[in-house]
């Protein structure tokens, strides 16, 4: 390993947080021959990535970077340096150098083969150490220390019996994450140390998550979960968006895969006090004349059946007598007494079950958070504060966030990896 800096103070760098961009980030300065300390609040590194895509930790996508923007709601054009210079290849590579091999799966999403996100954390930490990075827990970063608009250290808050302490640097990264699942760490400090730097802050919220539904249907199906159903999202009667996955019905309303990546539009509605509705498609392979088709025939074919018996070869059993009083029909009616405004009814319900939109749940939910450090105060092209020489950003903590899919990783692991190659 060359070392691209001299012996003295000037190599030292202090990185803010041990997840996924300070892990990356700390390890590329360390491998630029920096002297580098990763302060971390929690009692160990990498708790949020390690309960990553489902204790899975899906890392990154195999969609060309080019793509990308269609998955990054935020920020792209700001990101775009980052994601080339550290690629989705090369965080494969990365991984695959560390002797983790990854496998792509449905959506293009990479995971590690073995299944298991804690193979990325231990892999990333002992990558540290051997980089020669200190890694020091229990030591949450309560202040910058700034003199003459440039870096100059930080200092750490008191935790039981470990006291405050000042660690000098020449070079300080703050990757402290978003404010999303703050039982993680990551509960937002990275704002109020970026703001007492002068940076602008944009307004904080939760992105990615599960959303509260007006009406009685998602509590009586609470534990139910469907696959292959399209979700579409419409604000003030305007459809928005649209996504076909897994659901799960919860006591308070939606979760699920398809919930959560289409939920940022609800969140924006609800802030600007618009009316949101989600359409549920459960037949989605069918169009609406095909469906028709489908239920005469079905309702000819078993005349003599009770109509709810039939339902049960077109919805899961909990929904049907959900179904039944939506519709209003009662259950012991013969299938062949069904007529077309009823059928008409069915229809409607397979095809647009429809749900009032009246909140979204808290942080401690959130799989990301958006908004963060305004972007305009830090170049791009090495993650450096625009307005104190010396402190860098990188993940989460920034005004970016995508959609699920291994984008979110992708961003942290690419911003880390600028920031950390870019300090001298
Ligand atoms: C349940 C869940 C599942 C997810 N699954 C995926 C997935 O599969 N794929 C994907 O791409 N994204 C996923 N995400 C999102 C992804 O985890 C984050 O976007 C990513 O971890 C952000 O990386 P980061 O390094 O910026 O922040 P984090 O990984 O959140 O790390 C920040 C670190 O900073 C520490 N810290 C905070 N404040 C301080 C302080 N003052 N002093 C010292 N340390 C501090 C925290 O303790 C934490 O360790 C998931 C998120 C959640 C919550």
């Amino acid at each position: 390993m060359t070392s691209l800096v001299q012996e003295s103070l000037d190599n030292k760098v202090i990185v803010v947080g041990a997840g996924a961009a300070g892990l990356m980030a700390a390890g590329q300065a360390a491998l630029q021959g920096a002297e580098v300390t990763i302060l971390e609040k929690m009692h160990q590194p990498g708790i949020k990535l390690s309960i990553t895509g489902k204790g899975r930790c899906n890392i990154t996508n195999a969609l060309p970077v080019s793509e990308f923007s269609k998955f990054i709601k935020n920020n792209y054009k700001f990101l775009k340096y980052a994601l080339h210079s550290f690629s989705n290849q090369d965080v494969m590579d990365f991984f695959e150098q560390m002797g983790i091999n990854t496998i792509t799966e449905r959506g293009y999403r990479v995971f590690p083969a073995t299944g298991k996100a804690a193979d990325i954390v231990n892999g990333l930490i002992d990558w540290n150490k051997k980089n020669g990075v200190r890694i020091i827990t229990h030591s949450p970063v309560v202040a910058l220390i700034m003199e003459n608009n440039k870096i100059a250290g930080v200092k750490t808050g008191r935790v039981s019996r470990i006291p405050e302490k000042i660690y000098k640097a020449y070079r300080v990264i703050i990757t402290t994450g978003g404010a999303a699942y703050p039982s993680t760490g990551s509960d937002g400090d990275g704002y109020k140390l970026a703001a007492s730097a002068g940076h602008n802050i944009e307004q904080v919220r939760a992105a990615l998550v599960p959303l509260i539904t007006g009406n009685f249907i998602a509590p009586r199906l609470q534990g139910l979960s469907l696959k292959n159903t399209a979700v579409s999202i419409f604000i003030d009667g305007k459809k928005i968006a649209e996504r076909f996955g897994e659901l799960v019905f919860t006591h308070f309303g939606l979760s699920g895969p398809a919930i959560i990546s289409i939920s940022r539009y609800a969140v924006e509605g609800l802030n600007a006090n618009s009316e949101v509705v989600i359409s549920l498609d459960l037949k989605p392979a069918l169009d609406d004349k095909q469906l028709d088709s489908r239920l005469l025939r079905d309702l000819n074919e078993k005349g003599k059946q009770q109509f709810s018996n039939l339902l049960k070869g077109l919805l899961p059993r909990k929904m049907i007598p959900v179904c039944l009083e939506l519709i209003k029909i009662d259950p012991s009616r013969k299938a062949s007494q069904i007529n077309s405004e009823e059928r008409k009814r069915l229809r409607v319900f397979l095809k647009n079950l429809k749900f009032n939109i009246t909140g979204y749940r808290p942080f401690s939910e959130a799989i990301v958070t958006a908004g963060g450090v305004n972007i305009k105060g830090i170049n791009p092209k090495t993650m450096e504060s625009r307005l104190i020489e010396g402190l860098y950003f990188a993940g989460e903590v920034m005004d970016v966030d995508a959609d699920t899919g291994g984008f979110n990783l992708q961003i942290a692991f690419s911003t880390g990896w600028v920031a950390g190659n870019s300090l001298f």
